[in-house]
């Protein structure tokens, strides 16, 4: 048989590794911006078109290339930042793969103009997937220009599988947020489709976060900073009132590279335990410095995983750093950090004389939360009722009670008004009805088949999502007048996205009394929201819309409706009066289709008798 093995072609080759290295237009801007970074640049504009499907452009003033590096640099595996495999444990530099360019150009149509600092005349490189077009001298200043045009041209598929422009360009000021955090000495600007996105001066760190995210977020600021023998740290947390329910501002610098890291996360994250409530992520910007041969950089592709040394060491000094910042900048309540200050007896309680047997919990109140007046969960728990479970049984478990068979909603009577519970479990029991609330999370309710437990916070999105829906096509929303306007801040680029569905905000109950680039005041809310709970839900529809937006075709309302439902409905954990469980199942059996949310989860489990019986077999 004859031979049938052959060495690939490198434009094959390359397209290949382009793979790897090329996912979305956003990693081109990782690799070139880390180029300008790597070539010592004080000053790099990033020029994007159509969120990068047009033209990434990035233009540096660093240490440009010579006429024939200004080639080189498009084969695979050429560069100038290792020499040898030692040098891979002794990294100083972004790259060291040689094979961003060589990937780049194997897909695009990519131009490069640079020029060195001694050079008199720069040079210009004209390249098409991998075939070098042209080069001719050009005149141009010190420093780099790199052009990528028509990403993927030559891979329909991979360019079908690009989304739609908003979430592209997401991922591209993801990117670009992650190198200017970690290069605050270096000058950024970027400009989408002509105009300024971000203008970043040379700075600190603060002032770059600033610069970023708001001139909010300077207050929010808890500067963090440790130095031991395996690391060094500094940067800061936001303060856990901030927390959100997006992970959007959590970052992890290693020697100045971006790092994602699941495991020091849950470091941070338990250094916050019982400062932030349940489903909310804090906010970072940690810096972290590593001798760089304690860490292996070369483990994947695009370089955000790596490997330390001394892992487990590196965890327990973020996590003790990070719970010393919050208390002593008086954050945390007390120096006691074993403490789960989640289970400290709320203020307005401690004063008061323990009534023994009765025993007050609220775990949902955050004495750090300012104007937290939503409502708090309290629970009591009498002891001395121990019949109540017997009466609920003798009610439930009898097949003549007319009630039940002919009416799935009605009333039952029941002796006790008590119920026995366990400390901490938060049961909270009516009896003298129908339905009732099981882990502050399911409505349970008898039915003539048998029972039915609907989720509590699913069906009220179902709820909230046919009813936003109504009101933005039939644009007729009961609108919650405020007392005081509440002013919300996000960053600029929020606030543009925010103007892009305005008016749709309007349309379910929204008024808006100011319009800044980077501040809105509220004056009204959609009836049913609770005035607290604005920023929150803002913040949430911000996130669905850079993550979700339809391509056309979908409607924006949807999404919209849907995202709102979301953070409006009532959550797990909130106890419900019985009016209140009674009224939203009456509301949910109104819906067009009360079975599933808007995301299609089931919002109701139905268990028969039959179902029942075999139970007990
Ligand atoms: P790597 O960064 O891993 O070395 P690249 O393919 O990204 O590989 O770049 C190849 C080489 O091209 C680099 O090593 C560097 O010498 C040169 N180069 C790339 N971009 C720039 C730039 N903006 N300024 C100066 N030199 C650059
Ligand atoms: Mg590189």
């Amino acid at each position: 048989m004859s031979n049938i093995i052959k060495l690939l072609p490198d434009h094959v080759a390359n397209q290949i590794a382009a793979g790897e290295v090329v996912q979305r237009p956003a990693s081109v801007v990782k690799e070139l911006l880390e180029n300008a970074i790597d070539a010592e640049a004080t000053s790099i504009k990033l020029v994007v078109k159509d969120a990068g499907k047009t033209l990434i452009q990035v233009i540096d003033n660093g240490k440009g290339m010579s006429d024939i590096d200004a080639r080189l640099c498009f084969d695979r595996h050429a560069t100038s930042k290792i020499q040898s495999a030692d040098d891979l444990f002794n990294l100083h530099t972004k790259g060291f793969r040689g094979e961003a360019l060589a990937s780049i150009a194997a897909i695009a149509h990519v131009e490069l103009k640079t020029k060195t600092e001694e050079a008199e005349i720069g040079t210009h490189v004209t390249i098409e997937g991998s075939k070098v077009i042209s080069q001719e001298v050009a005149v141009v200043p010190k420093g780099t220009t790199l052009s990528v045009k028509n990403l993927f041209y030559n891979i329909p598929a991979r360019r079908n599988f690009l989304k739609s422009n908003p979430v592209e360009t997401r991922h591209i000021i993801d990117e670009f947020h992650r190198v200017a955090l970690a290069h605050p000495q270096v000058a950024f600007k970027m400009i989408h489709n002509g105009s300024d996105v971000f203008d970043l001066p040379e700075s600190n760190v603060r002032q770059r976060i600033v610069n970023i995210f708001g001139t909010k977020s300077n207050e929010k600021l808890v500067p963090v900073t440790e130095e031991t023998e395996i690391v060094k740290v500094d940067g800061f947390v936001l303060k856990p009132e901030f927390a959100k329910k997006s992970r959007g501002e959590q970052f992890f610098f290693v020697n100045d590279r971006f790092i994602k890291s699941p495991y020091l996360n849950h470091a941070v994250v338990s250094a916050f335990e019982g400062l932030v409530k349940d489903g909310t992520h804090p906010g970072y910007f940690l810096y972290l410095d590593v001798p760089s041969k304690s860490i292996d950089i070369n483990i994947h592709p695009t370089k955000t995983e790596i490997k330390f040394d001394d892992e487990h060491s590196i965890y327990a000094m973020l996590r003790a750093t990070i719970k010393h910042s919050l208390g002593q900048f008086s954050i945390a309540p007390v120096l006691d950090f074993n403490k789960d200050s989640s289970f400290d007896t709320p203020y307005e309680y401690s004063k008061k004389d323990p009534v023994v047997p009765t025993i007050e919990v609220d775990r949902t109140f955050n004495p750090f939360k300012e104007g937290s007046t939503s409502k708090p969960s309290k629970v009591s728990f009498k002891k001395e009722s121990t019949t109540a479970w017997e009466s609920l049984y003798v009610g439930l478990k009898d097949d003549d009670n007319p009630s039940i068979e002919a009416e799935p909603f009605g009333e039952m009577q029941v002796e006790s008004d008590e119920f026995t519970g366990n400390l901490f479990t938060e049961e909270k029991v009516h009896a003298g009805q129908i339905t009732f609330q099981i882990q502050n999370k399911y409505i349970v309710s008898a039915v003539k088949s048998g029972m039915m437990i609907v989720h509590q916070h699913l069906a009220h999105q179902r709820i909230m999502y046919e009813e936003l829906l109504k009101n933005m096509t039939v644009q007729e929303a009961v609108s919650q007048q405020l007392l005081f306007p509440v002013q919300v801040t996000f960053s600029k680029p929020k606030i543009e996205l925010l103007e892009t569905i305005r008016e749709q905000l309007e349309h379910t109950g929204f008024v808006f009394s100011s319009w800044e680039e980077e501040e809105i005041g509220i004056n009204g809310i959609p009836a049913g929201v609770k005035e607290s709970n604005v920023e929150g839900i803002l913040e949430q529809v911000l996130s669905d819309l850079e993550h979700q937006v339809p391509e056309a075709g979908f409607s924006q309302n949807d999404l919209l409706a849907k995202s709102l439902a979301k953070s409006m409905a009532i959550k797990t954990g909130t106890a419900l009066e019985k009016e209140e469980q009674e009224h939203l199942i009456h509301q949910l059996f109104a819906c067009k289709e009360p079975s599933v949310s808007p995301d299609n989860r089931p919002v109701l489990v139905m268990l028969n008798a039959n179902d029942l019986d075999k139970k007990f077999m």
